[in-house]
């Protein structure tokens, strides 16, 4: 019986694309429509073992990239699951500049599509990059946190928000360089709670890796409070 009225109302109401609303046949836990799955581009191998950049399949093997050679990361690796164009741009845009929030959850269920990079298990807990109480205030929400909590749900790892706080106001990085992004970033955020990282293997969580100066910088006053090691896992890598 139960079966009967569950499928009427798939019929009347099908379930929809989380990200474009067309109307899905249901198959498995992923809310999302051929369409939007063909516009994401998921991450695999060969990539840069330390930053995780992809690089053309041609190239072979891991190797570093000319970043990684040149720059000195406090993170051990970073690990994205796509490429920050298509559906994944516009899920992530949606999310943080529309006040989707619930477009987190399809977000992270894309982790079922992409390539088993990580293993979530290993980490003692996720720690998101924390925003400025202003910018908290104008969105609502930290997209990072409502991420890093529905990684945290399904791979059953504790979410800690607020071991990080973002205690000074960094301009948006869009226009700037490299150097300038650093120096931007450099000294604005604070472990709040010393003992929730002390000797703790941390994934750092955010929406997407530009040059990785946030997520550096996150995990050099981790590493600085205490933190044994510290990964970073986003959901989308610009390259
Ligand atoms: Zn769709
Ligand atoms: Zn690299």
């Amino acid at each position: 019986m139960e079966g009967i009225v569950e499928g009427l109302i798939d019929l009347i109401f099908p379930p929809l694309c989380a990200f474009c609303g067309t109307p899905l046949a249901k198959d498995g836990k992923v809310e999302i429509c051929q369409g939007c799955l063909r516009n994401i581009r998921f991450i695999s191998p060969p990539i840069c073992p330390t930053c995780g950049l992809p690089f053309p399949l041609e190239m072979g093997e891991d190797h570093l990239c000319g970043q990684c050679l040149q720059r000195q990361w406090h993170f051990g690796s970073a690990r994205a699951l796509g490429l920050y164009e298509g559906t994944m741009r516009e899920a992530i845009h949606h999310l943080k500049y529309s006040g989707r929030s619930f477009l987190a959850k399809p977000l992270v269920e894309l982790l079922e599509r992409g390539y088993p990079f990580i293993d979530y298990g290993s980490y003692d807990i996720l720690v998101p990059v924390p925003l400025h109480p202003k910018r908290l205030r104008e969105r609502g929400f930290n997209q990072a946190l409502l991420l890093g909590k529905a990684i945290g749900r399904r791979e059953g790892v504790s979410c800690r928000g607020f071991v990080l706080k973002k205690a000074r106001w960094s301009f948006p990085q869009i226009s700037l360089s490299l150097k300038e992004r650093e120096e931007n970033v450099r000294g604005s955020f604070s472990v709040a709670d010393p003992a929730a990282v002390r000797g703790k293997r941390i994934l750092l969580i955010d929406d997407v890796m530009t040059t990785g100066s946030t997520v550096n910088e996150c995990a050099r006053e981790l590493l600085k409070a205490g933190a044994g090691e510290v990964d970073v896992f986003t959901l989308a890598r610009v390259v």
